[in-house]
């Protein structure tokens, strides 16, 4: 049973991210199917803060489609309004580019199986490309953990290997940029080139990476191997150790693909 789910998972950055913490916590989300929402648990900040920035991926998905946001309806939150603004001046939609907002690249290739959902996918008049990812906490992000972040190596990789299905031919890398962008932090985006070289090196890392996954022993691995630093944070905190996490900070899913 545990090896067809496997067989048949497309890896995401999340799980790549899951197993690398703990591979018991990926056992349970994705051997197990043990999942929950956990917006709710989060105090009202958290939540407050979770909403913002789904709200957000919603207003830019509209504005890249180029139909109404309807953020004139939303009173209460001024700052969405800003952020709304901010992208605006910081990303004009041009005639001459084509804009694909939330976006979701799949490849199955041999033992790869890979899936990334992308805020915004802009081809230019040359067939370059350019990945747009919205972070919308407040914290600013730094250059070295972005760099080598799962979500780069993914989406970049992804754009290569399944990018033909929006250009009909495949993107060299060279073609490809990827930046992250956070509206609170406008004037600050962080820009990623991408290079032949890259992409071979993070052919070798995924691939071993899942080849890694599919022969684990996830049986023989106890809680105890876990840094308990990253259990602190871990949705299955009250079952490994009989007690709540701290729910404020776990990374759910949802937050993950869609930030
Ligand atoms: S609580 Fe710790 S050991 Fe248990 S699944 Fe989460 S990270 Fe892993």
């Amino acid at each position: 049973m545990k090896e067809t789910r496997l067989e048949q998972l497309y890896f995401s950055q999340y799980g790549l991210q899951l197993f690398q913490g703990c591979p018991l916590r990926f056992k349970k989300r994705y051997l197990e199917g043990l999942t929950w929402k956990l917006n709710r648990l989060a105090n009202s900040d958290v939540f407050h803060g979770q909403e913002q920035g789904r709200l957000f991926h919603i207003l830019a998905e509209r504005y890249f489609l180029g139909i109404p946001t309807g953020i004139e309806k939303i009173h209460q939150e001024k700052t969405l309004h800003q952020w709304m603004e901010a992208l605006k001046l910081f990303l004009p939609v041009l005639p001459e580019n084509q804009y694909f907002p939330e976006f979701e690249l799949r490849l199955h290739k041999g033992e790869v199986k890979l899936q990334g959902k992308y805020d915004l996918i802009r081809v230019d008049r040359e067939g370059k490309v350019t990945i747009f990812d919205w972070k919308t906490e407040e914290k600013i992000l730094s250059l070295p953990k972005v760099q080598r972040s799962f979500q780069t190596i993914l989406y970049r990789f992804l754009m290569v290997e399944a990018g033909a299905a929006i250009l009909r031919e495949t993107v060299k890398p060279e073609n490809i940029h990827m930046i992250y962008w956070q509206p609170n932090h406008p004037g600050k985006a962080i820009k990623l080139a991408y290079t032949t070289e890259l992409y071979e090196q993070d052919k070798k890392f995924l691939e071993s990476m899942i080849k890694e996954i599919k022969a684990f022993d996830f049986d023989a691995y106890h809680k105890e191997q876990t840094d308990v630093k990253i259990c602190r944070y871990c949705e299955y905190h009250s079952i490994c150790h009989k007690q709540p996490g701290n729910y404020d900070r776990i990374l759910t899913e949802d937050e993950d693909n869609g930030e």
